[in-house]
């Protein structure tokens, strides 16, 4: 599932190519991708200039001004690509945008449809307060974050994952953000120290970066809006790796049931469980 670094990818391979563009018309071949009440997406920002691209979280928004635009999350598989004008639409292609006086087009993609596009009319403020989005992961403080953990008996790796804490982090980075960080993902939230917060959110700062250095990560279906995968997959130290020897100590990296997901960890460097 696109994490934080692939929507980064794809804000920032589209950024340079269609803000300023005006929408001509938005072709919808799948009703059910529009949330409740965005049936009039279309013709609601017909017309309209794309003005900015910004993220939060996992979401991507196209901003038109005074308010209104459009939120994307691209739930398992989705992709948001450009392609030629006159490309045709694949089984897989649910909506199409197209852009006046341009030679490509947008084109949403979505094998699993689990993806969700709506209307926005009040800027992305008033989808962060509706989906009740915390902080997203790059600028999050650590105080805020350490305030948010203190509150919860839950694993960290269940706070981690949890968008209304933290958004943007999903299974693989979580993984690998408590494993260079050598802690337990079924450790205790409220056990971490103030200390230990700063780090963990240095390390996950850091990880985010490099994976948008490297266009993200790509295990399925990931793609930027050039259609390129990503290629932090190959800097991937625990996610995907059971059985493997751990890159650190040698031990076997184990894959165990922790905060509802398949959660990789090394048994003898991330330590911390009670
Ligand atoms: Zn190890």
């Amino acid at each position: 599932m696109p994490e934080l670094p692939e929507v980064e990818s794809i804000a920032r391979g589209l950024r340079a190519q269609i803000e300023g563009a005006r929408i001509e018309a938005v072709r919808c071949a799948l009703p059910d991708l529009l949330a409740e009440g965005a049936e009039c997406l279309g013709e609601r920002v017909q017309g309209h200039t794309i003005r900015a691209i910004q993220r939060h979280g996992k979401y991507l928004f196209l901003l038109l001004g005074g308010g209104l635009g459009v939120a994307l999350h691209l739930g398992m598989t989705g992709q948001l690509l450009l392609v030629p004008r006159a490309a045709p639409a694949d089984r897989h292609t649910h909506l199409e945008i197209l852009l006046a006086r341009r030679s490509r087009k947008l084109a949403y993609r979505d094998v699993r449809k689990f993806g969700r596009m709506s209307l926005l009319e009040s800027g992305p403020e008033g989808l962060i307060r509706r989906k009740r989005l915390g902080p997203d992961a790059l600028l999050i403080e650590a105080r805020q974050l350490h305030g948010a953990l203190q509150r919860t008996r839950r694993s960290i790796k269940a706070c981690l994952l949890d968008q209304r804490v933290i958004a943007g982090l999903g299974n693989i980075y979580t993984d690998e953000v408590l494993f260079r960080r050598g802690l337990h993902p079924a450790c205790p939230a409220a056990a971490l120290a103030p200390a230990e917060v700063s780090g963990l959110l240095r390390t996950t700062r850091a990880v985010l970066r490099a994976a948008i250095e490297r266009n993200g990560t790509t295990i399925s279906d990931y793609v930027n809006a050039r259609g390129e995968k990503g290629r932090y997959q190959q800097k991937l130290l625990v996610y995907d790796r059971k059985g493997k020897p751990c890159r650190r100590c040698g031990t076997p990296i184990a894959r165990a049931w922790i905060a509802g997901r398949g959660t990789y960890f090394c048994p003898s460097c991330q330590k911390g469980q009670d």
